[in-house]
């Protein structure tokens, strides 16, 4: 029977129907746009914003796909990491639901939903992807390197340690005048500029190991950008900067991904997920790195890259199938950090 899924981990309220074989039934995302005037998501109006929508939202997602809630073999929603009060308004909804209609209750974690995602099959094709492969998370949160193993299998192989990749852009974003969030922004005008025009430092690139680093960069950015004071930059400049700002991301992310291939040697494929992938500089740099290794390059489309329910319902159907007999996470508690090593212990 379909799952249902909802997601409210940050500032996107998301619902999704799934088949079990994988086939989105329906889907919708509602984004909340009060906090781009704030220059940032405010987890307070973020939490009351998910409890405005969930209900109405849920309806009309089962309408879309000609469902009513007796229809459904389970509900999901993200438990964690993520904004503690949305995580707690779309788990206690979703579990709300499931004992309500005595229907077993799957708790997510969002990091484990992005992970899984590229083996839904309408992302990996008709021969699936198997594990085990390279992960590249990269969004406002989150940047690291992954081993995915299998369900609930899965090694950190390396992250951030300062910014994550779409907060430096973010930032960087805001440096230039641009609007929130910052990377489509910065991505729009640094087509108009010249990558080498600015020289800026690569941090961590060549070192052993395939952690990242970004405060530098930020810094060396905003340095390069005092003589301006507060003058208006010049479009040519600032083009020039998101051009070169954007090509020093994508051969840091480049060549930390070649480090951490060589950590999963038996890997087939390299796979990208999070907002960061829907930039095209740094997929292409990427698609480099797996080529080279005669890899697939897995990116899934835009909207499942970002924040979307239809990976919550995925990551659930996997568990499904991976612990066999119909799990019950109703006491699971929704928590702010959940790192992915710690899924392992709840599916071994
Ligand atoms: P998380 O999923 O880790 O909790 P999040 O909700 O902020 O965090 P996403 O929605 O996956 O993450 O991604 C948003 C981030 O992606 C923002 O920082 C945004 O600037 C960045 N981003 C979106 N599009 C682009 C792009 N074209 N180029 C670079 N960065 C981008
Ligand atoms: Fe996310």
């Amino acid at each position: 029977a379909p799952v249902l899924a909802i997601e409210t981990s940050c500032d996107d309220t998301a619902c999704a129907v799934l088949a079990q074989d994988g086939t989105v039934l329906a889907e919708r995302v509602v984004s909340q746009t009060a906090h781009a005037a704030l220059g940032g998501v405010v987890p307070e109006i973020a939490a009351r914003a998910h409890l405005d929508v969930l209900p109405a939202l849920t309806r009309a997602v089962l309408g879309d796909a000609g469902l009513n809630l007796q229809h459904l073999g389970a509900i999901a929603a993200s438990t964690g990491p993520g904004l503690i009060g949305g995580l707690i308004v779309g788990s206690t909804f979703a579990k709300g639901l499931a004992l309500a209609r005595g229907l077993p209750f799957i708790a997510v974690n969002h990091i484990e939903a992005h992970a899984l995602t590229a083996r839904l099959p309408s992302v990996a094709g008709p021969g699936g992807l198997s594990f085990p492969y390279l992960l590249l998370l990269v969004s406002g949160g989150h940047c690291q390197c992954v081993a995915v193993r299998g369900v609930g299998h899965y090694e950190r192989l390396g992250g951030t340690i300062d910014d994550a990749a779409g907060e430096a852009f973010d930032k960087v974003a805001k440096m230039l005048g641009l609007g929130w969030p910052g990377g489509p922004a910065v991505e729009a005008l640094a087509r108009e500029g010249d990558p080498e025009a600015v020289d800026l430092p690569r941090p961590l690139y060549g070192k052993p190991g395939c952690d990242f680093s970004f405060s530098g960069l930020k810094t060396a950015v905003s340095r390069k950008l005092e003589p301006f004071g507060r003058a208006a930059l010049p479009l040519r400049d600032a083009a020039d900067m998101a051009a070169s700002f954007q090509a020093c991301v994508a051969d840091i992310m480049a060549d930390r991904a070649e480090h951490a291939a060589r950590l999963v040697p038996d890997a087939t494929a390299l796979v990208v997920a999070g907002g960061v992938a829907a930039n095209s500089a740094i997929r292409q740099a990427l698609e480099g790195v797996a080529s080279s290794r005669n890899w697939r390059f897995l990116a899934p489309p835009l909207r499942l890259c970002t924040d979307n329910a239809v990976m919550v319902a995925w990551a659930a159907i996997e568990h499904l199938r991976a612990r066999g007999d119909a799990p019950d996470d109703l006491t699971v508690a929704a928590r702010p950090r959940w790192p992915l090593s710690e899924s392992l212990a709840r599916t071994a």
